[in-house]
């Protein structure tokens, strides 16, 4: 089965509508997901539950002491994409895959302010969703499965997106990421062709689609008519009558091909032989490394349900047209749980609710932007048939809104599956009710690098201080690559320098921390707001002959505190972890 995604058709239609409909209330979509679409049955068991919610620890305290992030919608909104990826190369978040070789479609690096911010998602993901909750524990799976997996799962056979060509350029595209709608005079009703664009933001579709009916209109003499509103449709609903007149994104002509699937698994071979027996697939998404390890995980943390089992780790899709930077790359992280649930038709929905609840906390504790977030729920062809609900987190990128996460009821599908393609029992057995069955399940699944874009737009911001323009990116102190710089006030005094360099040692047990010692504390100040380092502690000469004291600045207020140097830690401590 194939994925038809209409998610950027919805998103144009909002062009008429308030942008607060994306706010945190249900949306109803259509839209469908590939995921949504694997094939399989599930058989559901009736059982009445007594499940409750876990409790979490005290770690929602601590996340709700941390400083709020202060955001600069204006900015916002009027970053360009190319802005963005400039930014994050030129600061050495991100840079392009194998650069030296002219790069490589759709792979990414990581620069050390990248890696760092990356790896401080993850860790507050683990720290939030595994070492916060008593009812969740983790796991790292290999990448390569035994192949049957994917059999089982239903990867194999429907894990593909709608791949259309363009016979004249040669050039791929996605089918479901294009949108085609009649040009038709308003006078007469006449159609006078098509005009076809690729999902962008709303605004640049719309212009697109403008300037190619204007081209259409003059070429077919019905220069300056005026015609009937578009009437969008994504390319996998185009008939071959009406694909012999929709024009190629490449080629201006219409020389696409009907849409045809594209499984997107990578495929490689296992050992030295290069036979159909060695074929072997890298992973398309962590989930079913923890279903496979279902038994395993359960049996030896003696865990009851509901239970949950955690995990990040790399996927792999081959993307027909990798786009967006890494918002749709063929490499990339996800943080994934699978938690485990009793059957029943009653019993699933307030822990789909609890998941949905606690990804949006999750999300906003680390300083994600609510306004820029929406829900989108997934309804009609856009749900799996084994699915009892699937709700997406939204978030809008400049490229417009799109999915950031999502939250998923998946019945007892997976398990059932393995269970049967294994041949292995699958079944838990309840102590409490005397009953066997195969457990259900809800998976909130989150791009580790959809998350790392959505924080840079959340943080991106402009001001003015002095009389100058100010650039800097307002993380929150949990995901900030550096906590800390740490700015003796002449680079030269020797006194000044042992006594700063001291407190740069402490402080890095503790936290990545930055030095820079050089150029004017302003410039330092501005380099370090750059990047997002959240304080800027300097040492001057008030700390060495006077009262020991030393200055902190916060990056979002510039605003400077005097406070005693054995105070340096606690107060960093209360700002940065909250304690
Ligand atoms: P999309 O519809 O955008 O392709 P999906 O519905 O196929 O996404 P899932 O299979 O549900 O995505 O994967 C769960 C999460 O993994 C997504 O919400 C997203 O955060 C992340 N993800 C999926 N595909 C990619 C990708 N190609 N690049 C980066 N992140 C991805």
């Amino acid at each position: 089965m194939v994925s038809y995604r209409s998610v950027a058709l919805t998103t144009l239609l909002a062009t008429l509508q308030p942008r607060s409909m994306f706010a945190f209330t249900p949306v109803a979509s259509s839209a469908a997901r590939r995921t949504a679409l694997l094939r399989g049955a599930s058989s559901i068991y009736s059982i009445s539950s007594t499940a409750r919610f876990m409790s979490t620890t005290d770690t929602a305290e601590e996340e709700k002491a941390a400083p709020t992030v202060i955001p600069n919608p204006e900015a916002y909104e009027k970053l360009k994409m190319e802005e963005l990826v400039s930014l994050c190369k030129r600061r050495g978040f991100i840079f392009p895959s194998s650069e030296i070789y002219n790069g490589m479609a759709g792979f990414y690096d990581y620069g050390p302010l990248g890696a760092e911010l990356k790896k401080n998602i993850k860790d507050a993901w683990w720290k939030h969703f595994v070492h916060g909750r008593e009812d969740v524990e983790g796991l790292d799976s290999s990448i390569i499965h035994n192949p049957t997996t994917w059999k089982s799962s239903g990867h194999l056979d429907g894990f593909s997106d709608p791949m259309v060509d363009c016979k004249e350029t040669k050039l791929r595209f996605r089918a479901d990421q294009l949108f085609y709608a009649p040009v038709v005079l308003k006078e007469s009703g006449e159609r006078v062709g098509y005009v076809l664009v690729q999902e962008a933001n709303d605004e640049d579709m719309m212009k697109d689609a403008k300037k190619q009916a204007k081209k259409l209109l003059k070429g077919t003499d019905n220069k300056g008519a005026e015609i009937e509103a578009f009437a969008f449709r994504d390319l996998t609903e185009a008939t071959e009558e009406e694909m012999s007149e929709i024009p190629s994104p490449a080629s201006g002509k219409p020389t696409l091909t009907m849409p045809r699937d594209f499984n997107l698994m990578f495929q490689t071979n296992v050992g030295a032989m290069s036979d159909e027996a060695s074929v072997a697939y890298l992973r398309p998404e962590t989930a079913q490394g923890i279903f496979i390890n279902f038994k395993n995980a359960m049996g030896t943390s003696r865990a009851k349900i509901p239970f949950g089992i955690a995990q990040i780790g790399k996927a792999f899709r081959n993307e027909i047209t990798p786009r967006n930077f890494i918002f749709r790359s063929r490499e990339f992280e996800q943080m994934e749980v699978e938690y485990f649930i009793p059957p029943g038709d009653d019993v699933w929905e307030p822990f789909h609710k609890q998941w949905m609840e606690d990804s949006k906390d999750f999300l906003t504790s680390l300083g994600l932007r609510e306004d820029l977030m929406g829900w989108d729920v997934h309804e009609g062809d856009g749900l799996a048939h084994y699915a009892r609900a699937c709700t997406d987190i939204t978030f809008r990128f400049p490229f417009g809104v799109q999915e950031l996460m999502g939250i998923a009821a998946r019945g007892n599908f997976d398990l059932t599956q393995h269970s049967e393609g294994s041949g292995k029992n699958l079944d838990y057995f309840c102590d409490a009710t005397k009953e066997k069955y195969i457990p259900h399940c809800i998976e909130p699944s989150l791009g580790v690098d959809r998350l790392f874009l959505a924080l840079i737009c959340s943080a991106y911001a402009e001001d003015e201080v002095g009389g100058e323009k100010r650039n800097y990116l307002s993380f929150s102190p949990k995901i900030a690559p550096v906590k800390v710089s740490v700015l003796p006030l002449l680079k030269n005094k020797e006194p000044l320098v042992k006594a700063a360099r001291e407190l740069y040692d402490k402080l890095r047990k503790r936290w990545n921390v930055s030095w820079d010692a050089t150029g004017a504390i302003g410039r330092r100040y501005r380099r370090a707001d750059e990047v997002g380092t959240p304080f800027c502690v300097t040492i001057d000469f008030d700390t060495i002959e006077k009262d020991g004291s030393v200055t902190v600045r916060d990056r979002d207020t510039t605003e400077q505190i005097r406070i005693p140097m054995e105070e340096v830690i606690p107060y960093l401590s209360k700002q940065i972890d909250g304690y």
